[in-house]
């Protein structure tokens, strides 16, 4: 019997992933096995410091979404050093983005950044840069300064957008609208044809049903973005999600939601856009729900199984 791997109709695959893979990405781009290290500039968000509001989205945890990196204290070339040996204990020699993930990583003057970035790329592993950001943080000389990063190394831009629902951003203390978002994103893609867009949705954000999730994919796809990430909404400890899940105001989804609903999104997103995430990390030990999403793996089969079975793959229905 035919097995799923040879089965697979999808063209930007060498298993049984019926998506365009990051890692299946990475491996092309650079011929060797390539890691995102993730790192904390010390930056804030403006939906935190007063600018857009405080707070923050109301899922974050303390660390800005940061939680797997080193000590903000260290300076970059310190937590790549560390961040890389602990790679290096699971693979050879392996090839490395340096991953600025925590909070919003343009939003600090132009001198700031480009000390960060920079540092980065002396480290001698590093293949790239990924910058995590919001689309309301690009100014016109940080756009120019990525711009001009994009022609010396693989630059990321990722921005997170969460949802298209202007009513779910405010309820969140996202700090933006949808329009302000793509407003963002056409001036970046304007700025440089070789800055690589990543985009970030989460799923199971409270109150919204499956084809509000739909529709933000939908609204994504049309902005055909280099990368995207689906992410799970995870009620963390500590944070003001926290109180409301404990309220009993909205329930998280089952897994068999998620995946029926990642498996749809994925089905009209262009087949070229690289799936960087498909669900997220919570941190075990402040992670409060879904207790099913610790089983990363269990999540990610069960997404696999469900192509498999509906015989479907990323862009069956994309125009
Ligand atoms: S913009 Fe990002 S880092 Fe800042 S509060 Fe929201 S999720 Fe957290």
């Amino acid at each position: 019997m035919p097995t799923q791997v040879e089965t697979n109709p999808f063209p930007y695959s060498d298993s049984n992933k019926r998506y365009y893979s990051y890692d299946y990405f990475l491996r092309r781009k650079f011929g060797a096995k390539c890691a995102k290290l993730p790192l904390d500039g010390g930056f804030t968000c403006p939906n935190r410091d007063g600018t857009r509001g405080v707070g923050g989205c109301i899922y974050c945890s303390e660390r800005g979404s940061g939680d797997f990196c080193s000590d903000s204290s260290l300076d970059i070339l310190s937590q790549l050093r560390d961040a890389y040996a602990r790679l290096s204990k699971k693979w050879e020699s392996p090839k490395c983005i340096a991953y600025f993930q925590a909070f919003t990583n343009t939003y600090a003057p132009l001198s700031v950044l480009r000390e960060k970035y920079e540092s980065a790329l002396t480290f001698p592993e590093v293949v790239g840069i990924s910058v995590a950001t919001r689309a309301d943080c690009l100014a016109d000389d940080v756009c120019e300064y990525l711009a001009e990063l994009a022609e010396r190394t693989f630059l990321t831009v990722e921005l997170g957008l969460q949802t298209v629902h202007d009513s779910t951003a405010a309820y969140i203390n996202r700090g933006h609208t949808f329009a302000e978002f793509v407003s963002g994103y056409e001036k970046l893609r304007n700025a440089s044809g070789k800055i690589n867009i990543g985009v970030h949705l989460i799923n199971g954000l409270p109150h919204e049903t499956a084809e509000m999730m739909l529709e933000s994919a939908r609204e994504v796809a049309k902005l055909r973005p280099d990368q995207l990430k689906l992410h799970l909404l995870h009620v963390i400890e500590g944070t003001e999600l926290a109180s409301i899940y404990r309220s009993g105001e909205f329930e998280c989804l089952t897994l068999e939601e998620y995946a029926d609903i990642v498996v749809r999104q994925l089905e009209i997103m262009p087949r070229e856009t690289v799936i960087g995430r498909l669900t997220g990390d919570g941190m075990a030990d402040t992670l409060i729900a879904p207790e099913w999403s610790r089983k990363k793996l269990v999540v990610m089969n069960t997404i696999d199984k469900l192509m498999f079975e509906r015989d479907t793959w990323q862009g069956k229905y994309t125009l």
